[in-house]
């Protein structure tokens, strides 16, 4: 057990002691975009539709009426 890495992959359950080296980790092996990602809670999504859905569902964002 290992308290230092807290950093864990949601997709494989490695663990990282920085956050830099988890996204890193994400974007290489699952090949995440860090360019789509929730600034309120840091969530990495792949693609715009995905993080846009979840702005929307989250953090209930608005479209245009
Ligand atoms: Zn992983
Ligand atoms: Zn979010």
């Amino acid at each position: 057990m290992n308290f230092f890495k807290k950093y864990a992959c949601d997709d494989c359950d490695k663990k990282f002691s920085k956050q830099e080296e988890l996204m890193n980790h994400q974007q290489i092996i699952h090949g995440k975009n860090s360019e789509y990602d929730c600034k309120k809670c840091n969530k990495n999504f792949s693609n715009m539709e995905d993080m846009r859905t979840h702005l929307q569902r989250e953090h209930s964002y608005k479209k245009y009426r």
